[in-house]
């Protein structure tokens, strides 16, 4: 019965239009493939060994994953497609896993497990390579959304009591607070999700090639002081970076295009910096030479 389930819900997946993620899919392909041209040649080998092809093929496969499972339960074997792609940061400006928003935690210590289990890929089943270097480029690149940061100074004023209408959804979090995008009802999350990087360059699709040579232009210098640290101090340092979002906009305003131009500087470094530091987290993990 169960794998009746899972085979049904793997063929709709493959069906399913592209779904809605963070940098709007297109985003995470630019990343996978900025970070791919910084791998090392031992790196990129090793992890074709692998996946056959390109990392830019596999950058949202973590968001095919989560709408194949949209009562975000357990499927055994699967857990990727419960994990939630945000993070909590609490007032002092660090990860707060206690408040972590669904009970298979947060993004942070998700990833940190895939990375470590990476470390280990030789020990690994080819099969578990991919699925976790699935969710280390993936992840990467959610952990530099801006909208990916969840913090907890903010009231979840949106929880109110259950509503008269069974169909309209019980909004809790404050990063998903309504506004208005050139004259349609939005949510503030789901646009810079969408609209952060496709508003500014609104041609991005199939041909990203050149966006990539506009985007990868940071010295060797910048990239190097940019991949220095942790996993959890990338994870602080984007949080005070991309706090001046919940400045930027309120609760009901009403913005345009204009506002993701006005604001790309934000995208656009959170954008190549999270390649950048996938680049190095991949060379650390399989750019060593072989014990034997
Ligand atoms: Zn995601």
């Amino acid at each position: 019965m169960k794998k009746t389930f899972i085979l049904a819900a793997l063929l709709a997946g493959v069906f399913a239009a592209q779904p809605a993620s963070a940098w709007s899919g297109w985003g995470h392909k630019l990343i996978a493939d900025i970070a791919e041209k910084h791998l090392t040649p031992e790196a990129k080998a090793e992890i074709e060994r692998y996946i056959h092809g390109s990392i830019v093929d596999d950058a949202a496969w973590m968001d095919r994953v989560a709408s194949w499972n949209r009562s975000k339960s357990h499927i055994a074997g699967w857990e990727q497609t419960s994990w939630w792609h945000m993070y909590t940061i609490g007032p002092d400006g660090r990860p707060d896993s206690r408040r972590a928003y669904n009970g298979d935690g947060d993004l942070l210590p998700n990833l940190e497990k895939c990375i470590g289990n990476l470390k280990n890929f030789r020990e690994l089943t080819d099969s578990a390579v991919v699925i976790n270097l699935r969710c280390v480029v993936h992840m990467i690149g959610d952990m530099h959304c801006p909208s990916h940061v969840y913090y907890t100074e903010f009231p979840d004023v949106f929880s109110r009591p259950k509503p008269k209408d069974p169909n309209e959804k019980r909004i809790t979090r404050y990063d998903q607070f309504p506004l208005t995008y050139e004259g349609k009802p939005k949510r503030y999350h789901g646009l810079w999700d969408g609209l952060s990087i496709r508003a500014v360059y609104p041609e991005l699709g199939e041909e990203f090639e050149p966006y990539v040579r506009k985007l990868d232009k940071w010295s060797k210098k910048k990239i190097a002081k940019a991949c220095e640290g942790t996993v959890e101090e990338w994870a602080m340092e984007n949080a005070r970076n991309c706090r001046a979002i919940y400045d930027w906009a309120k609760p009901g305003d009403n913005i345009d295009r204009s506002f993701f131009v006005e604001h790309q500087e934000l995208s656009k470094s959170q954008l190549v910096k999270a390649a950048y530091r996938l680049a190095h987290t991949l060379n650390g993990i399989f750019g060593q030479p072989t014990a034997d």
